[in-house]
């Protein structure tokens, strides 16, 4: 059997969104596999970003001019490089994939359905603290804002108000 077809190399260095990408979707195909562990997806992941950056050995100077600074809050170098610098990934609106850079309210399902990774996973593939937020901040304060307005335990989804649909 022919499993390893990941000997395509461009040519010339990678960008490390580029990186991020690989890796996420090798690993997104190997974490269907039934008989995959927690463990082997994030090691494996560790070790293919290892690979993949290994294969892109000049990072691209950023023109002069633009923000360098961004490339001086890069976390160490056994995590990948996110898409989004850290200290940007969190507005009050939205918090940024690192993996790809798409903004969201909730990270959760976008990982699971676009990157096949847990909250865990993501959160140990970029050494994210605990207390990083993967809700936008805004959006979990309306949510339970709503929650306490509808009264906790009493709603009921098949007896949902009307009125409160068409309210966003
Ligand atoms: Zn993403």
């Amino acid at each position: 059997m022919n499993a390893t077809d990941i000997d395509a190399a461009p040519e010339g260095p990678l960008p490390r969104t580029a990186v991020v990408e690989a890796v996420s979707r090798v690993v997104a195909a190997f974490a269907t596999r039934a008989d995959t562990t927690q463990d082997e997806i994030v090691s494996l992941a560790q070790r293919l970003s290892d690979v993949f950056v290994s294969l892109s050995p000049a990072p691209v100077a950023p023109p002069a001019g633009t923000a360098a600074q961004d490339l001086a809050t890069l976390p160490a170098a056994d995590s990948p490089a996110p898409a989004v610098p850290l200290d940007q990934a969190v507005t009050g609106d939205k918090v940024y994939c690192l993996c790809c850079g798409r903004g969201f309210t909730m990270l959760k399902r976008h990982l699971k359905a676009e990157h096949g990774l847990t909250e865990e996973e993501y959160r140990t593939l970029f050494g994210l603290p605990e207390d990083m937020p993967l809700v936008a901040p805004n959006y979990s304060e309306r949510k339970a804002a709503y929650a306490k307005r509808v009264g906790l335990g009493k709603y009921q989804r098949d007896q949902a108000d009307p009125s409160v649909s068409g309210a966003d």
